[in-house]
């Protein structure tokens, strides 16, 4: 199978990242109990413009520090023994070596990488099966166009009602649900060679 994976609070946590450059940059003190919105900026009140200069000044380190989830990094390498793994996240260009550099760093295997906003065009066109993603609105993209979908859970993702999407509260679960589906891959392409 090829599995699309994020990154950000998917792989890793970015949240108590974000939280500790903004509040430097901010002079607030939020903290991850305060978080209940995708985009934590809108926490303090930036507008876009605002936020765009901030995560310029601090994006290095906020990647750079952003600790990995339990069992992420194993996980993913168990995965990455039999399936093709794609890293794919909407991070700006202007990160990406900060990215490979993180990846490396913690071990992290992939075959792809791929820094993209549209990421429902892009696990089109390289004929991903399924992305792992904790974006509502992603959840929910995909959901509508039939394409499978393990959302990773976080507070601002459990409004997200589609039958068709399902959840993961950690990678023991992520596993889970990536084994299940490449099962029933294969009992399909199987009764597909029996029909022929
Ligand atoms: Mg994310």
């Amino acid at each position: 199978m090829h599995i699309g994976i994020d990154l950000d609070n998917t792989i890793l946590d970015a949240t108590s990242t974000h939280l500790k450059y903004y509040n430097i940059a901010s002079g607030q003190s939020f903290t991850d109990k305060d978080v209940n919105d995708f985009y934590i900026y809108r926490l303090y009140g930036w507008n876009r413009a605002e936020r765009d200069a901030i995560y310029h000044q601090y994006g290095h380190d906020i990647h750079w520090h952003s600790p990995p989830f339990p069992m992420a990094v194993e996980m993913i390498q168990q995965l990455f023994q039999h399936h093709q793994i794609s890293i794919i996240t909407a991070r700006p260009e202007l990160f990406r070596q900060v990215t490979l550099d993180w990846l490396k760093h913690h071990n992290v295997n992939y075959h792809q990488i791929a820094l993209v906003e549209n990421k429902l065009e892009q696990c089109i066109s390289a004929k991903v099966d399924v992305l792992i993603d904790d974006g509502p609105h992603y959840a929910e993209e995909f959901a509508r166009s039939n394409k499978s979908v393990i959302l990773y859970e976080q507070p601002y993702n459990l409004s997200v009602r589609h039958d068709s999407v399902l959840r993961a509260s950690n990678w023991r679960e992520v596993k889970d649900h990536i084994d299940n589906l490449a099962l029933k891959l294969k009992l399909t392409n199987l009764t597909l060679s029996d029909s022929m």
